[in-house]
């Protein structure tokens, strides 16, 4: 992926490993993506006749700010979020032989998507990929071809996000990620180091472009994206979220900025702990003479 790598290594981008958590298949995944929280094992049994989703998530918030989605791609999305999207076009994963039909489907869409700009989320899951790992595995031929397609997507994506700032002189955010990774035979599902090992890549002029440095990713949790993405969007970070904000993202803003973010991922964040955690302490903290934890230790 050409394209991608120059943009990860040298353009204005952060990235990260994300992990997620079993069972590593799409319909849980696309829920900890948007909730920030963590379904349970019973997902895998519903994956099949996925309901939509009724804890608090983004895209809830998002369309209840009035912001207008646009999704093209594998329909359990159209499943999970049936009010959501102002435009969509799902794709059935049915077909797992098919990688060429289920990609066109959603690219066909792109240029005239990318020209008219009535949108501002705009969700493309691509399906190619994941099938030709189920049908030929990880080191098939056909992988190195599907990437490059990808890598044509995301450039053809980003230049036309570009382009459009210009007119509304307003950064916009290009993330690039996947719902799980795949095996050593190409399937998925379980917890292996491949299948939880997700790319995640957030782009934006807003962030600042990289001298050539390249770290390695740090690894983060596929959850934190929720409140990162909230955040970013000025939305309220989904209730049930057990995320934190990706820090380096927000780095670039002023230091009051980056301090009412923390805020609002620690406030959202205590909230859930009290609810949830019968031993949480309901009482306001103790003074700091009384607190066990600060004998003796500056900066608890
Ligand atoms: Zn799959």
């Amino acid at each position: 992926m050409p394209y991608t790598t120059y943009v990860v290594e040298k353009g204005a981008s952060h990235s990260f490993v994300a992990e997620a958590k079993p069972p590593t298949v799409t319909m849980p995944r696309i829920k900890a993506l948007m909730t920030g929280s963590l379904p349970g094992f019973v997902d895998v049994i519903r994956n099949l006749n996925s309901p939509s989703v009724r804890e608090d998530n983004v895209l809830t918030q998002a369309r209840a700010a009035g912001k207008r989605i646009f999704f093209y791609g594998d329909d359990t999305w159209v499943k999970l979020f049936p009010k959501h999207f102002v435009e969509y076009d799902g794709t059935t994963s049915f077909f797992v032989s098919d990688y060429t039909e289920v990609d066109d489907n959603v690219t066909r869409h792109l240029d005239t998507v990318l020209q008219r700009g009535d949108w501002d989320v705009l969700i493309l899951h691509y399906l190619g990929l994941d099938h030709i790992g189920h049908v030929s595995g990880p080191g098939s031929p056909l992988i190195g071809r599907k990437l490059r397609e990808m890598d044509s997507v995301l450039m053809k994506t980003h230049a036309a996000l570009l382009a459009q700032e210009k007119k509304t002189l307003l950064p916009s955010l290009l993330v690039l990620c996947g719902d799980h990774g795949m095996s050593e035979t190409g399937g998925h599902g379980g917890s292996s180091t491949e299948e939880v090992n997700t790319p995640l890549v957030l782009i934006s002029s807003a962030f600042e472009r990289k001298p050539g440095d390249v770290r390695r990713p740090a690894h983060v949790q596929q959850t934190d994206l929720a409140p990162t993405l909230a955040v970013g969007l000025g939305l309220p970070i989904p209730k049930h979220s057990v995320g934190s904000l990706l820090f380096p993202v927000v780095q670039g803003t002023a230091l009051r900025e980056q301090l009412r973010f923390l805020h609002l991922n620690t406030v959202q964040l205590s909230k859930l702990l009290q609810e949830n955690v019968p031993s949480y302490e309901k009482g306001p903290h103790p003074a700091p003479a009384q607190c066990p934890a600060s004998t003796g230790q500056q900066g608890q």
